[in-house]
C-alpha cells in the first residue's frame, strides 16, 4: 500500500485497502474556520439537534483567520458565532481573535491595517497554525473545511479539505465515508540550488500535470531529496497538492518530522502519541515522476491557473504593478527570510505587501536580527508594507477593505500565495503570477518578473 492507503486502512480498521474502495474512516482532528465554521455548525445543529454535543471536544480545532481584519460586520459576526458555539460546547481548542470569552469582535479601522489588533490566543492562518499549535501528527486523519488542509500532509498524515455538510457530519460522529484515492508518485532527488525554493518544486510538479492533473488523487513526495527539505519546505509543497486537484499530498516521516511534531505537541500540551506510516515494497502508483531538485530553476505560474508554468528568467518582459508575500504557503518565517535576503539594503519599485501567516511568525521576524536590524525592519526599510495582522488577508481577496486586496482592474501582481484563478486576490480583471518569495523579492526590485539569481551575492 502507499502511505495514503496505509493511513486510510488503519483509520477504517482494515488490513488492506486499495484505490477505489469506499470506506468509513475515523477522524483524528476536525478543523474549521470563520468562513465555513458557522455553516458547519448550522449543519451539525440541523442534523443532530439543537442540544447535540460534538463527538469529541478535544478533536475539534477552530481557527478564525480568513476575513478578520475588516470592517465588514457580517465577517466580524462570524467570529462571534464561533465563540458562542465554543462556549456552549466547552471546546478547548479555539484560537479566538479576542481574549474576552464573553466579548464581541469588532475590527477598529481607525487603528489602521498595519498595527496588531488581536489578543493573546489568536493563531493566524489555520494551516500554518495547526502544526505550530501541536495539532498535526504523523499517521493521523485530519479533515478541515478548507481546501488547503492538505498542507498537513507534510507531517506524514492524511489531511484533506471537506465541505460544510461533511464537516457537520464529522462533528457529530467523528467518521466520514470516503473513496480511497489513487496515488501519484513524485520522487525528489538532489538538492535545490541557491535562488530556488520549495515553491519552485511544487510549481514544477503542477506544471507537469496541469491544474486538474491530480483530480481526486494522492500526491506522494519521497526520495533522497526530501532529506534536505525543511519542514517549512514540505509544508509549501503539500499545501499546493490541491492546486492540481489532489485529494491530499503526503511526505515520508523522518527525524525532522519527529523533532518538529514532538516539540510542538509538548509546547502546547496536545496529544503527544502517534504512529507514523512507512513505505511498503508493494506500493502501486498511477503515475511516476522524478524531480531532480538540483536542476530546478525559479518558476512562475502565470495567469489564469497554477498549472501555467514558465521560467522566471524567460518572463522579464512582464511588467508588474504589485508584489505580495503571505498566506499559509508563502507567509512562513523562512519565506520572509528569503524575501529579506534579496531586499536587504535595497528599495522596491512597486507596491509590495507582507502578511505573515501567524502571530508567532510576526514575533520571530520582529526579534530575529541581522547585524543591527530586525528582519522586519529590513523589510520595512526596503519599502514593504508589513502588517502585524497575521491572517489570510488578500490571498483570497476578501472584503473590499482587506489589506493588500487588488481593487483595480488590470493590475498585475506577483505573489507568493498558492492560487491564481481569475479574481482570486480581488478584481476579476486583475492577474496574479505565483512564484517563490525570492522571485517575488527580485521582481519587486525591478517592477518586472525577475529571476532571483540575478540578486544572489
Ligand atoms: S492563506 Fe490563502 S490559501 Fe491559505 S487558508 Fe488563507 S485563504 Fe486559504
Amino acid at each position: 500500500m502507499t502511505l495514503t492507503e496505509k493511513i486510510l486502512a488503519r483509520a477504517a480498521g482494515k488490513d488492506r485497502v486499495q484505490a477505489g474502495d469506499n470506506i468509513w474512516v475515523k477522524a483524528d482532528v476536525l478543523m474549521t474556520h470563520d468562513v465555513c465554521g458557522p455553516g458547519t455548525i448550522g449543519v451539525f445543529k440541523r442534523e443532530f439537534g439543537k442540544t447535540a454535543k460534538v463527538w469529541d471536544k478535544k478533536r475539534i480545532v477552530i481557527i478564525p483567520d480568513h476575513y478578520i481584519f475588516t470592517s465588514d460586520s457580517k465577517s466580524n459576526r462570524n467570529v462571534d458565532i464561533l465563540r458562542d458555539f465554543v462556549k456552549e460546547q466547552g471546546l478547548p481548542y479555539f484560537y479566538d481573535v479576542i481574549d474576552d470569552p464573553d466579548g464581541t469582535w469588532k475590527f477598529d479601522a481607525s487603528k489602521g491595517l498595519l498595527n496588531r489588533q488581536y489578543g493573546s490566543r489568536y493563531a493566524g492562518v489555520c494551516h500554518t497554525a495547526l502544526p505550530q499549535k501541536g495539532h498535526t501528527r504523523p499517521g493521523e486523519i485530519l479533515f478541515g473545511t478548507d481546501s488547503h488542509t492538505c498542507m498537513a500532509g507534510a507531517f506524514n498524515e492524511f489531511a484533506t479539505g471537506i465541505g460544510n455538510t461533511d464537516a457537520g457530519f464529522v462533528m457529530g460522529t467523528g467518521k466520514l465515508l470516503i473513496k480511497v484515492p489513487e496515488t501519484m508518485h513524485f520522487r525528489l532527488e538532489g538538492k535545490m540550488q541557491p535562488g530556488v525554493m520549495a515553491k519552485d518544486i511544487i510549481l514544477h510538479c503542477i506544471g507537469e500535470i496541469g491544474f486538474d492533473g491530480a483530480t481526486y488523487r494522492a500526491l506522494q513526495f519521497d526520495g533522497e531529496g526530501v532529506k534536505s527539505m525543511s519542514i517549512d519546505d514540505r509544508m509549501t509543497v503539500a499545501n499546493m497538492a490541491i492546486e492540481a486537484g489532489g485529494k491530499n499530498g503526503i511526505f515520508e516521516f523522518d527525524a525532522r518530522t519527529q523533532e518538529y511534531v514532538d516539540a510542538r505537541c509538548q509546547l502546547n500540551g496536545t496529544k503527544a502519541t502517534y504512529e507514523p506510516v512507512t513505505r511498503d515494497k508493494d506500493e502501486k502508483f498511477v503515475y511516476e515522476h522524478v524531480v531532480d531538485l538540483s536542476k530546478l530553476e525559479p518558476t512562475v505560474a502565470c495567469h489564469p491557473d497554477p498549472g501555467q508554468r514558465k521560467k522566471a528568467k524567460d518572463m522579464g518582459d512582464v511588467k508588474l504593478d504589485r508584489a505580495y508575500v503571505g498566506s499559509c504557503t508563502g507567509g512562513k518565517t523562512s519565506d520572509f527570510i528569503e524575501f529579506a535576503k534579496i531586499l536587504r539594503g535595497k528599495k522596491v519599485v512597486i507596491d509590495t505587501f507582507g502578511v505573515p501567516a501567524t502571530p508567532e511568525i510576526v514575533h520571530e521576524l520582529q526579534t530575529a536580527r541581522w547585524d543591527d536590524k530586525t528582519v522586519w525592519q529590513i523589510l520595512v526599510d526596503a519599502g514593504v508594507r508589513m502588517t502585524e495582522n497575521a491572517g489570510c488577508s488578500a490571498c483570497l481577496g476578501g472584503p473590499v477593505d482587506t489589506f493588500g486586496r487588488i481593487n483595480q482592474a488590470g493590475l498585475k501582481c506577483i505573489s507568493a500565495t498558492n492560487r491564481n484563478f481569475p479574481g482570486r486576490m480581488g478584481d476579476k480583471e486583475s492577474q496574479v503570477f505565483l512564484a517563490s518569495p525570492a522571485t517575488v523579492a527580485a521582481s519587486a526590485l525591478t517592477g518586472f518578473i525577475t529571476d532571483p539569481r540575478e540578486y544572489l551575492s
